[in-house]
């Protein structure tokens, strides 16, 4: 995938688009909204596809996987209620668009990827762009236990159920973001970690993800 440092007015205008769109699909997230128009989508993309990327879709990035949709990165990024300085789990770096986004709102960030190639590709991409979060390729299923504990965890791949190990991972008073369900469809997780083994469990929206795919997946 080609890396252009151009974001020319077209690309500036197309995302004030999205972030105008984002907000009438009921982003209200003004922090979430800004870090949206400041992270220039179209560089996670060969030129050839760049008209396409401030449209509110999910793309294939290769290796059978996918750009996170951006209204879906909006929604999971609002829930996780970033503060600055906040130490965040993000498993499925994919393209590191997200890694970008949660960046952008001050988080100090570990990303695991389990495709080689995608993890290759991002260590490349992102800190030629200034983001420089944790990269780590392996399997993000289990946590990444070495690093823990954290304030919030997001999973960017569909689970078909809540793996202990991440709840274990997450400090008290701290976020689960996970998507939970069948092959075909999840509905949209978050867990409060309330007391050492306490935790306030909401079921929001249903989604499509690519599947979490390992040793507490599937
Ligand atoms: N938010 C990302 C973006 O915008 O590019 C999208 C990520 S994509 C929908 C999900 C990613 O999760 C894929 O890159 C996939 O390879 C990765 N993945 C799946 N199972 C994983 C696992 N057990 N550990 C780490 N990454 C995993």
């Amino acid at each position: 995938m080609a890396y252009k440092y151009i974001d020319n007015y077209r690309e500036q205008g197309a995302r004030k688009q999205l972030v105008d769109l984002l907000r009438k699909k009921g982003i209200e997230d003004e922090d979430v909204l800004k870090a949206i128009g400041k992270v220039p989508r179209h560089f996670f993309f060969d030129e050839t596809f760049w008209s396409q990327a401030y449209r509110d879709i999910a793309f294939p990035i290769g290796e059978g996987q996918t750009i996170s949709q951006p209204y879906t990165v909006a929604y999971q990024t609002q829930l996780l209620h970033i503060h600055q300085g906040d130490k965040v789990l993000e498993i499925g770096t994919g393209s590191g668009y997200q890694t970008c986004i949660l960046m952008e709102l001050g988080a100090k960030v570990y990303t695991i990827e389990r495709q080689e190639k995608l993890f290759e590709r991002t260590i490349q991409v992102l800190p030629r762009m200034g983001y420089k979060p944790e990269f780590i390729l392996g399997d993000g299923s289990k946590g990444v236990p070495e690093h823990a504990h954290y304030n919030k965890i997001i999973v960017t791949a569909g689970a078909p159920t809540v793996p202990d190990e991440l709840l274990k991972q997450l400090k008290v008073g701290g976020i689960l973001i996970i998507p939970v369900g069948d092959a075909e469809k999840q509905k949209m997780v978050t867990i409060l970690k309330t007391g050492e083994n306490d935790y306030e469990k909401i079921v929001l929206d249903t989604f499509r993800f690519v599947p979490l795919i390992g040793d507490k997946a599937w």
